[in-house]
């Protein structure tokens, strides 16, 4: 498989790229009113939206502590939302005929019948966030303190219609957009509050990361909802994962005539089950072997590459001397040294990025090591995703980089404004070369979290 752009091509060689539009939230959220009328006969208290997210830097590394670099994207999902007296929980989904989605189990439950293991199928995005309001309200779960404003008392239940522009399974955190405006459209509903702070907004990020963990099944690490619900528009989160504290990086490549494209693979999702949580069993089992918490904890505050190599040289010798490993060796070491060169690779770009000019071909080439680490260490990628960021680099990208959790999903690429359209077009050739599906393009841009649209 390559993706060198021949030097013969010509535009006319180039099938048209597919591009997602730029989302009308506003035409979406009046029409989503009205089919939450049509399926409830009556009409919503109100329309809430949360966006998904792309991602720079800090993949598989939130569950171990590590910095990731989110952004909040434009492309968001709605809920349309009101309360009821009976403790039942009623959704429905616009999308639900879309493969990625579609499942015949019941859409409805009471929000007292909701534990572990008694949901599936998208529901459990929807039925898991009230379920994890309410654990997160009595101080059950591991947000640092008990929030009883998240807590829903007994009688309280919602019909919900949902609708989504994030593409869903595309690494663009589909999923954390339903479970974050589920989540504000049930505080608005509760509490009369429509503008949740910092502290509320982190607290319901960490009832939908248990929803997601706990009735869901994913073992992920609050990344996407944190992105979700605590972005500012413009803005680059960098989120330490030790205690979800966020510095914003205001960083818009647009002033250097850049742009974020995102490539959605349509990879078939092969092989994913259960490579996250093996991925996360192999970096705990490393943690063990170099007795810290969380893999983080071996790095020092400000990590260098230095850093990172010595605490390989550790683990190998910790090895050696007789340390006991529960996983894999070789793997256990591969996923290691991903942790460790791509926590302090967040480190470089949040630096880079407080410049005031930041120099953008260094990050782009950060972009590429960390592609690589997830292709060779992490071992998450497709070829679908390898060819992405090829065909991109050879068509004049200064960076590119799957993100989120890879075997399918997106890449996003840095590349500036003008050669956008040449850049879709090469990779849009080279995926009809290589014989994958279609690929869609979507630009992204930092935009603002959660919020009440209607
Ligand atoms: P991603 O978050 O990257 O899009 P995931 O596999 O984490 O991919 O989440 C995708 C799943 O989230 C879908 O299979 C579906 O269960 C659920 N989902 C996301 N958006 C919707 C929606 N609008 N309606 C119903 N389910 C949805
Ligand atoms: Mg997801």
């Amino acid at each position: 498989m390559s993706c060198e752009l021949s030097e013969t091509a010509t535009p006319e060689d180039f099938a048209r790229p597919r591009w997602v539009g730029q989302p009308d939230v506003l035409e979406r959220a009046q029409r989503l009113s009205q089919k939450f009328e049509e399926a409830y006969g009556r009409a919503p208290v109100g329309v809430w939206a949360a966006p998904g997210r792309a991602n720079l830097m800090g993949e598989y590394v939130d569950f171990s502590g590590g910095m990731c670099l989110p952004f909040a994207h434009q492309y968001v999902t709605l809920t349309a939302a009101a309360p009821r007296e009976d403790g039942v929980l009623n959704a429905q989904s616009m999308q639900d005929a879309d493969e990625s989605v579609a499942d015949d189990r019941p859409r409805s439950t009471r929000i007292d019948d909701i534990e572990p293991g008694v949901i599936s199928g998208w529901f459990g995005y929807v039925a898991g966030v009230s379920w994890g309001m309410n654990r997160v309200a009595r101080g059950a779960s591991a947000h640092p303190v008990a929030v009883p404003e998240l807590g829903l008392p007994t009688s309280f239940g919602a019909d919900l219609m949902v609708d989504s522009t994030v593409p869903i399974g595309a690494g663009l955190a589909s999923s954390a957009a339903l479970e974050c405006s589920v989540a504000l459209s049930l505080f608005s509903l509760n509490t009369g509050n429509d503008h949740p702070n910092d502290a509320l907004r982190r607290a319901l990020a960490r009832a939908c990361m248990d929803a997601e963990n706990y009735i869901v099944g994913a073992n992920t690490g609050g990344l996407d909802q944190t992105a979700s619900l605590r972005s500012h528009a413009g803005e680059i989160l960098a989120l330490d994962c030790r205690d979800f504290d966020v510095v914003r990086l205001p960083a818009d490549p647009a002033l250097a005539g850049l742009t974020w494209l995102a490539i959605d693979t349509r990879a078939p999702h092969k092989l994913a089950d259960g490579q996250y949580s093996s991925r996360r069993a192999e970096c705990e089992a490393a943690a063990a072997v170099l007795d810290v918490p969380t893999l983080r904890d071996a790095l020092p505050e400000h990590p260098t590459p230095d850093d990172a190599a010595a605490v390989l040289d550790r683990f190998d010798h910790l090895l050696e001397v007789g340390a006991e490993l529960t996983e894999d060796r070789e793997n256990t070491r591969l996923r290691l040294r991903h942790s460790m060169t791509e926590m302090v690779r967040s480190v470089q770009i949040a630096d880079e990025l407080h410049s005031d000019s930041p120099d953008w071909a260094f990050v782009g080439r950060l972009l590429v090591e960390g592609h690589e680490s997830m292709r060779d260490d992490c071992e998450v990628t497709v070829p679908e995703l390898d060819a992405a960021v090829d065909g991109c680099l050879s068509a004049g990208a200064l960076g590119a980089k799957v993100v989120g959790g890879g075997f399918g999903g997106s890449v996003i690429a840095l590349v500036s404004l003008e050669s956008v359209d040449r850049l879709a077009a090469a990779v849009q050739l080279c995926f009809a070369q290589n014989g994958f599906r279609e690929p869609l393009f979507l630009t992204l841009q930092p935009s603002e979290a959660g919020r009440r649209i209607l």
